[in-house]
């Protein structure tokens, strides 16, 4: 965890302090996913929030420290730690439109061959985490490495108990990644990818650790450490991309509401960029009908509103 310094202005802590005050008042906070029986257990009551600045300063509110599981959430790393190996033929194997379905949703792929709308549904996200483990031989591994790095949390991990959770109710997954095999689009044994996939998604972190492990969107691709992950061109597009499809088919209502790029998981957490000022995480495991957060959602809403910051 990184320490706050004393230089950290903490500018944002007294809107984030009358956001948990607000959110606590507001009852109906949409339910925890329950296709994933190791997620159904979560207490909806749950909120945290948390913004890290540029210098790594992190600070927060509610439940700011308290793991959940990132799932989606992690696409976005993926994604980032892909495109720095490969570049631009990434995008022959993944597109970066939205897809105006459910996040596991089937039917796009067999009349666009194959190939996912972006890397932010579980089709495309399943092309990314293929391609990585392709080019590393540990995609889990690579991911967990990165996120350890930039959270200078060396404590976080993998939930076996979700994975295998996810691992045992992951027929539709499965059907994704031989669906796209079927059409050349898949590199690793299915069962290998899977694997990599789930370990993937049950990686349980705080929004501390999230919200530092985004900053490097906000630096426009530049790690913790001072080192270049994405040029800077990249991380505009990585920002872009989750602006557009990073809430599956609710990005425009995201976009309108919140007005920064975000990027949503079934757990409940979701990230957002500021570009050139911070990153924030949000938590709160009841979920809309399209999966995303509602207390999340408002949270980042009331965030922009009370800042006036936004992309726009
Ligand atoms: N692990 C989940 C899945 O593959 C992730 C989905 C999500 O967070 N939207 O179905």
């Amino acid at each position: 965890m990184v320490i706050m310094t004393m230089t950290s202005s903490r500018a944002f802590l007294p809107v984030l302090e009358r956001i948990a005050e607000e959110t606590g008042r507001t009852p109906g906070r949409g339910r925890p996913a329950d296709y994933i029986p190791a997620l159904a257990a979560c207490d909806p009551r749950s909120f945290g929030m948390a913004v890290a600045e540029l210098d790594g300063t992190v600070y927060g509110v509610g439940d700011w420290r308290q793991p959940f599981s990132t799932q989606s959430i992690t696409k976005v790393f993926t994604l980032a730690l892909d495109l720095a190996r490969e570049g631009d033929e990434l995008w022959e194997h993944v597109g970066r439109e939205p897809s105006g379905n459910p996040f596991n949703s089937l039917v796009q792929l067999e009349y666009e061959q194959g190939i996912p709308r972006n890397p932010f549904i579980n089709a495309g996200a399943l092309v990314v985490t293929d391609r990585l483990q392709t080019r590393t031989g540990d995609a889990a591994g690579e991911l967990l490495a990165f996120l350890r790095a930039e959270s200078g949390n060396a404590s976080l991990g993998f939930d076996q108990g979700v994975a295998a959770s996810e691992s045992q109710h992951g027929d539709r997954n499965a059907a994704l990644a031989h669906f796209m095999a079927s059409y050349g689009n898949i590199d690793n044994e299915i069962p290998v990818l899977l694997d990599q996939y789930f370990r993937q998604c049950s990686v349980a972190a705080s929004c501390a650790d999230l919200a530092l492990a985004t900053t490097f969107l906000a630096r426009h691709g530049i790690r913790a450490d001072g080192t270049r992950l994405l040029t800077r061109s990249q991380a505009k597009q990585v920002n872009a991309v989750m602006l557009t499809c990073g809430t599956y088919d609710a990005a425009g209502e995201f976009a309108y509401r919140v007005g920064l790029p975000g990027k949503s998981g079934v757990g409940g957490g979701i990230i957002a960029v500021v570009p050139g000022r911070c990153a924030l995480s949000v938590w709160s495991p009841g979920l809309d009908e399209r999966g995303n957060s509602v207390a999340g959602v408002a949270a980042l809403d009331r965030f922009t509103t009370l800042t006036g910051l936004s992309v726009f």
